[in-house]
């Protein structure tokens, strides 16, 4: 009886230390970023951070889209038809990049606004890749990729600055 008491004890605990350590095994495989040391939505220093640092702390997904300027399938973002009100920062840095308030319904597939936050959130360069003549948006604190902007916005600006969902992150309002 003894006997059968204690190897049962000793079964149960063999599975919950392999369940743990597949665990610990699958997260990884997760790719699960590890913490962002250079994140701050109050800090605007200039970031100089090389893409290899940023490819130790960054997801795949956001690495490919903000350090080699990667472009996600349209209508698939997390935030291309969000309309609750907050503020926009930039997922790579924290930097304050854009207000719902500017942000307006597009039909083209990707979150889109009208206008930064401030005029010196964002930077812009031209962009001739793909054989097109574009102009790139990066964020102004770390240098990484968000988007592009183009002239077919709507009033006050008429701007459309067309970014990626994955190098967003979004604050509503009420928290
Ligand atoms: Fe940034």
């Amino acid at each position: 009886m003894l006997r059968t008491f204690s190897l049962g004890i000793f079964f149960t605990l063999t599975v919950f230390l392999c369940r743990c350590s597949l665990a610990q095994n699958n997260n990884s495989q997760m790719n699960i970023p590890i913490q962002n040391p250079y994140y701050s939505r109050t800090d605007t220093t200039a970031l100089h951070v090389s893409d290899a640092e940023w490819k130790k702390i960054l997801s795949p997904d956001v690495y490919h889209i903000a350090r080699e300027k990667g472009t996600e399938w349209a209508f698939t973002g997390k935030f291309y038809k969000t309309e609750e009100r907050g503020d926009y920062y930039c997922a790579v840095c924290g930097n304050h990049l854009f207000r719902s308030d500017a942000k307006f319904a597009s039909s083209c597939g990707w979150p889109s606004f009208f206008e930064a936050a401030r005029p010196n959130s964002v930077t812009y360069l031209p962009d001739y890749s793909h054989g097109m003549n574009r102009t790139e948006v990066q964020c102004s604190r770390c240098g990484s990729h968000l988007g592009h902007i183009f002239d077919d916005g709507p009033a006050p600006t008429h701007k459309r600055f067309c970014m990626n969902s994955a190098v967003l992150d979004f604050v509503p309002s009420n928290k």
